[in-house]
């Protein structure tokens, strides 16, 4: 997944969990990776104009990154993939293309050129279109992986894949995780939130980005106009019981900026979040304003509950 995982799972099984969870994770990139010939996704991007056969997981995952296309309006759009390729940021070299080259594809980046056939395990893109998965396939890992160790009677983990968090359970002694919540501008944490049984998922312009003749360019972007999302945010986190959700809404949000995303989040009510403006002012859901803790310190910006 092209990112740091790290795991601690609490049991008296032994190290064979571990593994197991391990397989877990390289199962799913053997099947949502874009960029790794064979897989699902790599598939059905490579025949174009042809039906696909699919995993039930792979149809899963498109049909909820639809339906989420949907509610944003087109803030997360798994179609943005050929927009991802023309800034680079599927190999170690990034460029801006031209607005021309992004004008040709802005119409590729559509949800009704994706026809899914949940009878058939099958799936089609039409014309130019490909799919990504990148925002979206880390949040459905630590579901997958959280509901796996949930079956096998493990009461506590915490799991991180590249800033997706999730919390199984409470800690041992019965206490919430604190987790901190990444300072977009520079070490340390802004301030934690103390829960579990929750995804904890970050996406940031920080996370990984080029600069080029001063201006600097990161690997969200806005479907809408084809550049990377400028709207005002360094970085927006999402606490939500499902992961998936968590993932999907956190790189929508930041797309949106901070007004349009407390309209979505007054409209949903069905997560909490907090974001970072580029000023370094820190706004929280009012639903995590008792569970959130400022860092000692913290002076760059001011600390607003968002209330409904
Ligand atoms: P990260 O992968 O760093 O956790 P995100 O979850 O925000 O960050 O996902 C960003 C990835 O998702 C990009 O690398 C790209 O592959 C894809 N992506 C970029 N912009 C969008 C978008 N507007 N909607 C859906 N996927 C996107
Ligand atoms: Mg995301």
């Amino acid at each position: 997944m092209n990112t740091m995982i790290s795991m601690r799972i609490w049991t008296d099984k032994g190290q064979e969990i571990l593994y197991d969870t391990e397989n877990l994770i390289f199962e799913i990139e053997d099947t949502f990776s874009a960029t790794r010939a064979g897989t699902d996704i790599y598939e059905l991007n490579a025949n174009k104009n042809n039906w696909v056969a699919l995993s039930p997981s792979t149809l899963e995952v498109l049909a909820y990154a639809k339906e989420i296309t949907a509610s944003t309006k087109g803030a997360f759009n798994p179609m943005v993939y050929p927009l991802v390729k023309a800034w680079g940021f599927t190999t170690s070299s990034q460029q801006v293309p031209s607005p021309e080259e992004i004008a040709s594809i802005l119409p590729l980046v559509d949800t009704t050129l994706l026809s899914l056939n949940e009878e058939t395990l099958q799936g089609q893109v039409l014309g130019g279109a490909e799919v990504d998965f990148g925002g979206i396939a880390k949040g459905y890992a630590v579901d997958e992986i959280a509901t796996f160790l949930e079956e096998n009677q493990v009461d506590t983990a915490l799991l991180s894949l590249g800033g997706n968090v999730y919390t199984l359970g409470k800690k041992t002694d019965g206490s919430l995780w604190n987790i901190g919540i990444q300072n977009p501008y520079g070490g340390g944490s802004v301030g934690s939130v103390a829960v579990f049984d929750k995804a904890i998922i970050t996406s940031g312009g920080y996370q990984r980005y080029f600069t080029y003749e001063d201006e600097t360019y990161w690997h969200i972007i806005d479907p809408r106009t084809g550049n990377p999302a400028k709207s005002g945010l360094a970085s927006v986190t999402v606490i939500s019981d499902s992961g998936m959700y968590g993932d999907c809404l956190s790189t929508a949000l930041f797309v949106m900026g901070l007004e349009e995303s407390i309209a979505y989040w007054n409209s949903h009510q069905d997560f909490d979040a907090v974001f970072i403006t580029d000023e370094e002012d820190i706004y929280i859901t009012e639903g995590i304003a008792d569970v959130f803790t400022l860092s000692k310190g913290y002076s760059s910006g001011s600390l607003q509950v968002i209330e409904s």
